[in-house]
């Protein structure tokens, strides 16, 4: 199991925004259930503009042993984020854990 899989921090610590082009109804990937609009042509994982953020796709407990629902599907974001980075170790922090 990689690091990622037992923490999903940074699923539960920020928006994450995108375009709506990467929504289903649009042609893209991610379900359009698990969205929320924003403004213009920016749509939100749902849930990670809750306080405290947790996207609803992510299953498990942080720190321990978490998922992605939608791993194939995610956003460009989500795809993007780099484990190791300073955001990583922010969103880690977050939840009480050390940087990797
Ligand atoms: S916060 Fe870092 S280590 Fe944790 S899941 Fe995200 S990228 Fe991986
Ligand atoms: S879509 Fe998946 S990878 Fe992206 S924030 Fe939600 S649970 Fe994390």
């Amino acid at each position: 199991m990689n690091e990622c899989q037992r923490c999903g921090a940074c699923c539960a610590a920020f928006r994450v925004d995108f375009s709506v082009y990467e929504t289903q109804a649009c042609g893209g990937t991610v379900p359009d259930g698990l969205v929320v609009d924003v403004a213009g042509a920016t749509v939100r994982m749902r849930g990670t503009d809750h306080w405290p953020p947790r996207c609803a796709a992510l299953t498990g407990a942080i720190g321990r042993q978490v998922a992605c629902g939608i791993y194939e599907w995610r956003p460009a974001p989500c795809r993007e984020f780099e484990a190791g980075s300073d955001a990583c170790a922010r969103a880690r922090a977050r939840h009480g854990l050390a940087p990797l």
